[in-house]
């Protein structure tokens, strides 16, 4: 029999006897977990003690909220192995990257208790004018009170702590929903933030799907603010619904990588197999076009086809593996559905393109146009396609040649090709002799275009979930 879970609302376990939701292994199917389904009026139970709950964080000085973060820091760090075994089974992420999603979520604890501390206003010089001159002024960042968080599958832990680390380092309280088919690890951390003392009521998990409970968070007036990670048709919906609420969108992209002349065509085949297969594509800022000078094209895919084929295919909590299940078969499918468009439309599949069991064969595809979907739309599974390319104008034109802009990456040897597309490419970061999967959490970190709006990374996040309270004295 699976276990059954409860949820979080004002500090009280909560959901027996309510509706379940089974939670299931993507690699084998099984049933790992059943947890509690939210009705409209426990998300409103759980809208009313985080009104409480805000009250409370709001007086909490900043040293203790601090504290609170670095113990569940340690907290996640001391029972990795569980939580990773966590992220495993119920997202298919294979155990190494699993293990690293849980350690990875440790140091952005830390990061949020460091900025806890750190978060301040400013002076204004009001001598600046002859209006206010003879005033003097500053600002303070207060709490902005209940946040909703809505978050997706692919990183079940740390998405949902990049969200809920800064709203608590910032004073604030929240109600938290996560994708149904991945919410084990938010219970886990929900656990884990309560044994390190945070008051009843500053973090409450509901469970549901989008439209019972993502659409009542976003359209209840009482939220201050909509923190969403997930895919563009769902962002779009919520901006729109979302009434007068501050809102931030992570949202997804098809992230490019150019592989200039100059650049280390070995250290670029090392990281775009990690780049573009981990977690089976299912990332962000996972390589999905990968743009080659002509010159060292055949090289490249030469290397990065025999490196790809090394990866070992399977299940996720076998600690050799590389890459795990797709998150359904739904998603399977469609990947296969789009690869075989590309492959009616002339592509080539250089490695890979079969399915086994619920994975997908790490994919490489040449002879790709901008029109295929696995081009020009959010691919989100292990396929990537390489286009070769005659001058670095070119390049740029084609990795910005899409309605997204998250982040990409570039090699080159050349400061002056480095700084000519860190000025050019419309995205929201341009990394340079690495990967656009390259993310660490205490960068500011989102998308423009359609890959979103507003930025993370704990401390740009806690700009975001702060009002600034101006002070004006007339002296
Ligand atoms: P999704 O949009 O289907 O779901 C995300 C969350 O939104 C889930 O909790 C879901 O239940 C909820 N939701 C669905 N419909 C809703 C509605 N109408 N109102 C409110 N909430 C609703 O995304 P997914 O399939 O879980 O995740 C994959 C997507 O997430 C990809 O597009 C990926 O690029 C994106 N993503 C972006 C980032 C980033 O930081 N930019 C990070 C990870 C994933």
């Amino acid at each position: 029999m699976a276990k059954r879970y409860r949820v979080l609302v004002g500090g009280e376990w909560v959901g027996d006897g309510w509706p379940g939701i089974e939670v299931v292994n993507p690699y084998d199917d099984s049933v790992i977990g059943i947890v509690p389904e939210a009705t409209a009026a426990e998300v409103d139970r759980a809208i009313e003690a985080a009104l409480k709950g805000a009250a409370v964080m709001a007086s909490l000085p900043a040293y203790k909220r601090s504290d609170i973060l670095n113990r569940a820091a340690d907290f996640i760090l001391r029972d990795k192995e569980e939580v990773a075994e966590i992220i495993a089974c119920e997202a298919g992420k294979s155990w190494k990257f699993a293990l690293s999603e849980a350690e990875r979520s440790s140091e952005t604890l830390r990061f949020a208790a460091l900025e806890a501390k750190a978060s301040h206003g400013e002076l204004v010089p009001m001598d600046a004018s002859p209006v206010s001159a003879g005033r003097f002024g500053f600002y303070l960042r207060t709490p902005i009170g209940v946040i909703g968080a809505i978050t997706p599958f692919n990183f079940p832990l740390n998405l949902v702590v990049h969200k809920v680390a800064p709203a608590l380092a910032a004073g604030n309280a929240l109600v938290l929903k996560p994708a149904t088919k991945t919410p084990l690890a938010s219970i886990k951390l929900a656990e884990i933030l309560m044994e390190a003392g945070l008051p009843a009521g500053a973090l409450n998990l509901v469970i549901g799907s989008g439209v019972t409970v993502g659409n009542r968070l976003v359209e209840d007036e009482r939220l201050a603010m909509i923190t969403f990670t997930g895919s563009p048709p769902v962002g779009r919906e919520i901006k729109a619904r979302c009434g007068l609420k501050r809102v931030t969108l992570e949202l997804g992209s098809n992230s490019p990588t150019i592989i200039e002349e100059d650049g280390d065509v070995d250290a670029a085949v090392g990281r775009c197999v990690v780049g573009s297969f981990a977690n089976s594509g299912q990332v962000c800022i996972s390589v999905q076009r990968i743009f080659v000078h002509r010159n060292r094209y055949a090289e490249f895919v030469d290397k990065f086809v025999a490196a790809t084929r090394q990866l070992k295919v399977g299940d996720p909590l076998d600690k050799g593996c590389d890459i795990g299940p797709m998150i359904s078969r739904k998603e399977l499918a469609r990947s296969l559905e789009w690869l075989e468009e590309a492959k009616n439309m002339g592509a080539v599949v250089a490695a890979g393109g079969e399915a086994v069991g619920n994975c997908l064969q790490p994919t490489i595809l040449t002879g790709v146009t901008r029109e295929m979907k696995v081009m020009c739309s959010e691919v989100f599974a292990p396929i990537v396609s390489i286009l070769p390319y005659d001058t670095f104008d070119e390049a740029l034109d084609m990795a910005d040649d899409s309605v997204y802009g998250l982040q990409a990456g570039v090699y080159t040897s050349d400061i002056n090709k480095a700084f000519k597309a860190v000025k050019r490419l419309d995205v929201g970061g341009v990394i340079i002799n690495d990967v656009p999967t390259f993310r660490v959490d205490h960068m500011p970190y989102g998308g423009n275009k359609e890959s979103g709006l507003g930025r993370e990374g704990v401390r740009y996040a806690m700009e975001e979930m702060t009002n600034i309270k101006m002070v004006c004295i007339n002296l």
